[in-house]
């Protein structure tokens, strides 16, 4: 075995060979993957195989696309057959919320190019004649979806790597990962030791076992899952195409399909979920099923024989009951592992046959390029933190399995296993009616449930009855004075004597030259894209403190400490549980805050974007005058012990000047009646000109991180702009995803969107090609599958000279 590779991958599942094919096509062939039995022998190869375009999250979506086309392709291109059934599928819909979710679908996946269709009964009848239909009002057709051979899958994809230079070894277990001085990794295997620059974890359900050899707690937990395979149908023997899939969601909670002439059932029970190896999966394991267990799952079996009746009277000859990996959001953990560098993960892949070649590709991109063409936020391992302890990540896995087949509704409020992470004030908001939110383990308030009101979320996708709830959380902040508990930032302080230059090698404004500035900047990669969108506020000669979206927390940190030149004199401290913070928002936000500190707050004393440390109610706060919602305001982190004491004093003041909370659903709103671009437009796809905030950027200012390529970007051709447009929307806003149309043609997606419950407008951000985003140009949005008129707006409905934050 060699003993130095550029790539080392654990892992021969379809997830890691599914990379090193990649890693390979992108040039990176100096990669060995290391497979400790077979190639397949873990969770791949029982998979069922499907794969599907009904997908609403965008950059599923995206991969799902891909994996079908690589799966139509890679059989020729290796000569390994995958057995590609190109059967097509449907998604049934019962009631409105779930014709809400497939017109959702359809407004997204549009947009990707794909081929899909709503049908009613009849003709899903015409393409499945042996579905019970009753009470289906209709389906998502998606004809070119099917399934595979899950190990000819990654036999191909295995092949395609070793033919562009990858090598595979087989029958060899990793034992052992050390970090080396010299930055590089120490492999180590029954056959010998490999020391590489990068090593992936695409151990499957061995991953967190894999990542504990580095002191990682990969938050994944092994569920498992059956299908069944009924004996030969008869009627089966009679047809010459295959039958669609057919995703059933509320009565079966599975798939139905045909399995050459026998039917084949997935089931995934809506009660009991179960895990397996909570303590770490056997290392002898190889090719493991476990006894089916037909008690658990026989509610929702029995209710797919009602449903396709030809199936009822058969006897099951196979059933198949294997392990699949969850991490607590069911998203898997793709790219760098938290505090290591080039420690990367390539698992937690919970439909792997499907995601599979699209987590190779847009990982190999980040590998190779530094990023990837679509955001990987939602897949980013840094999105846990020690906040998903074992406990979490269990309880979060089983609440992930159980809504596999539930309805995803924007904003679904996860509540299992929590709270974990919460500010000093939890209990008192609670007590007034917040409905909380889970962000990086924090809760947040979202909105706050008046009197009379029943205190818990409520979801569509449509406007929600929060809807009314929020209107007037956001009439109190621009009449009168708004609080908001934003705990949940992400906080670092930046000191030394080099802390300046550091800083601004890192980010594309100038960071402030004097003590008290404020500048709002982002952090690149040298590809230009964005890695992070900060708040730098320069609270003395050489310390700065930076304010970010909380789930970036171990992201930035880790961007931070990783680009420190050696000898560098920074410290990075990270502060985010030290410090609370609260939003107080709203034209009488002075009046309210001057009766509870000495602090001189007049425009001269505490300018617009401006910070001080100031006294409030005996605590010592750094206050920024800063605000996302547009008024007069400041936000003020507190150290997490007074949080109490300066609410409290804050309420009392306000409560003469008609102080209320708010949330971030009105937060939301607010940003975007002033035209303020979120974590949603600021991602890892777009650079600075592209996101249309070049005014945060200082070229002029020597060199950065990302300065050449913002350069090229703001000199070249783009793929497409960010624009600001109001729609004319019924009763469902712009959710994010949607596909934008101009003169029919389809020319960008949406990237957030709301209502401006203050205008009473709906409102979006999208990213469409640059010659649709003058202003004044009509467009329009496939919202819930319903092309709305909208405009690409000039400036910010609300208060576009930006006087009342200035007032
Ligand atoms: C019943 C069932 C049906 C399913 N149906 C579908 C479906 O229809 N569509 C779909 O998309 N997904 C489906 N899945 C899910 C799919 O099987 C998994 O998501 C996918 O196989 C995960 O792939 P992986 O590469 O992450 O893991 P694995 O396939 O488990 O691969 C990990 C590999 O790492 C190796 N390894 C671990 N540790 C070491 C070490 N120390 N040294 C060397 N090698 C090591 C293991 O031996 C293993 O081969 C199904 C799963 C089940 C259980």
């Amino acid at each position: 075995m060699q003993s130095h590779a550029k790539i080392v991958i654990v892992g021969g599942g379809i997830m890691g060979t599914s990379l090193a094919y990649h890693l390979a096509r992108e040039g990176w062939s100096d990669c060995v993957l290391i497979e400790k039995a077979e190639l397949t022998s873990g969770s791949t190869w029982h998979a069922a195989g499907q794969i599907s375009h009904s997908v609403s999250h965008f950059g599923l979506a995206k991969m799902n696309g891909y994996g079908i086309d690589l799966y139509n392709s890679i059989e020729q291109e290796t000569e390994q057959s995958v057995t590609f059934h190109g059967c097509g599928s449907l998604r049934l819909a019962y009631t409105d919320d779930e014709l809400d979710w497939l017109n959702y679908t359809m407004s997204v996946g549009l947009g990707v190019g794909f081929n899909m269709d709503i049908i009613g009964p009849d003709e899903i009848a015409k393409l499945h004649p042996y579905y019970n239909l009753d009470g289906v009002k209709a389906a998502l057709h998606t004809p070119d979806d099917g399934h595979v051979d899950p190990a000819g899958a990654a036999f191909a994809l295995a092949k395609g790597a070793r033919m562009n230079g990858a090598t595979v070894i087989r029958h060899n277990r990793v034992t052992g990962i050390e970090a080396l001085a010299s930055g590089e990794w120490k492999v180590i295997t029954e056959q010998g030791e490999i020391t590489c620059e990068h090593v992936v974890n695409a151990g499957g359900t061995y991953a967190r076992q894999i990542g504990q050899w580095v002191g990682l707690d990969l938050p994944i937990t092994n569920m498992t899952h059956h299908y069944v395979i009924t004996d030969t149908v008869p009627e089966f023997l009679e047809l010459d195409t295959e039958l669609p899939v057919v995703r059933d969601d509320r009565l079966v909670s599975g798939y139905i399909r045909m399995e050459q002439k026998s039917g084949l059932i997935g089931i995934y029970e809506k009660a009991n979920p179960n895990t397996v190896w909570d303590d770490g999966t056997p290392w002898e394991a190889e090719n493991e099923l476990f006894e089916p267990d037909y008690d658990r799952i026989s509610p929702w079996l029995e209710n797919a024989l009602e449903r396709m009746p030809i199936l009822a009277e058969l006897g099951i000859k196979r059933s198949v009951h294997g392990a699949i990996t969850h991490p607590p959001d069911g998203n898997m953990l793709l790219g760098p592992a938290p505090g290591l560098k080039n420690f990367w993960c390539c698992c937690g892949s919970q439909i792997g046959i499907a995601w599979g070649p699209g987590a190779g590709k847009y990982l190999a991109q980040w590998m190779v390029h530094g990023t990837a063409e679509i955001n990987m936020r939602d897949f980013d391992p840094r999105r846990y933190g020690p906040f998903a302890d074992r406990d979490y990540q269990i309880v979060k896995a089983r609440e992930d399995y159980l809504l596999r087949h539930e309805i995803p509704f924007p904003g679904l409020n996860r509540t299992d296993g929590r709270p974990v992470k919460t500010s000093t004030l939890y209990g008192r908001l609670k007590d007034q009616g917040a409905i909380y939110e889970e962000i990086f383990g924090w809760e947040r308030p979202r909105w706050f449930a008046p009197e009379g009101m029943a205190r818990e979320d409520a979801h569509s996708f449509r406007r929600a009855p929060w809807f009314d709830a929020v209107a007037r959380e956001c009439h109190t902040v621009r009449e009168a004075v708004g609080i908001m508990d934003l705990s949940g930032f992400g906080k670092i302080d930046v000191s030394g004597p080099e802390a300046e230059s550091f800083l601004d090698r890192m980010v594309a404004n100038r960071v402030p030259r004097k003590t008290g500035g404020i500048v709002l900047t982002h952090i690149l990669n040298e590809a230009g894209t964005i890695e992070a969108e900060v708040t730098v506020a320069r609270i003395g000669d050489d310390r700065f403190y930076l304010a970010f979206a909380a789930f970036s927390e171990l992201k930035v940190r880790d961007w931070l400490t990783q680009h420190r030149n050696d000898g560098e004199d920074v410290t990075v401290g990270n502060v985010s549980e030290d410090f609370g913070c609260l939003v107080l928002s709203g034209p009488r936000s002075r009046d309210v805050l001057r009766q509870v500190t000495q602090a001189p707050l007049d425009n001269e004393s505490f300018r617009w974007l401006s910070a001080r440390t100031i006294e409030v109610a005996g605590a010592k706060v750094r206050a920024l005058r800063v605000s996302y919602v547009g008024e007069l305001g400041w936000e003020l982190h507190v150290p997490m012990a007074d949080m109490p004491a300066v609410y409290d004093a804050l309420w009392a003041a306000g409560e003469a000047h008609g102080i209320g909370n708010f949330g971030s659903y009105a937060l939301n709103a607010m940003r975007l009646e002033k035209g303020f671009k979120g974590a949603s437009e600021l991602t890892n796809e777009v650079t600075l000109p592209e996101a249309d905030v070049m005014r945060f950027c200082k070229l002029d200012k020597g060199d950065f991180i990302g300065r050449d390529a913002t350069v090229k970007s703001q000199e070249g051709e783009r793929p497409w702009t960010c624009v600001y447009m109001d729609i004319d929307a019924d009763d469902a806003d712009c959710l994010g995803s949607e596909t934008v149309y101009h003169n029919g043609r389809r020319v960008g997606a949406i990237s957030s969107g709301g209502y401006g419950h203050w205008v009473g407008r709906s409102l979006a951000f999208a990213y469409v090609e640059p010659q649709c985003a003058k202003p004044g140009t009509e467009l329009s949005v496939a919202v819930l599958n319903t092309r709305r008129a909208a405009r690409v707006l000039a400036e910010p409905v609300y208060d576009p000279a930006s006087e009342k934050p200035r007032s």
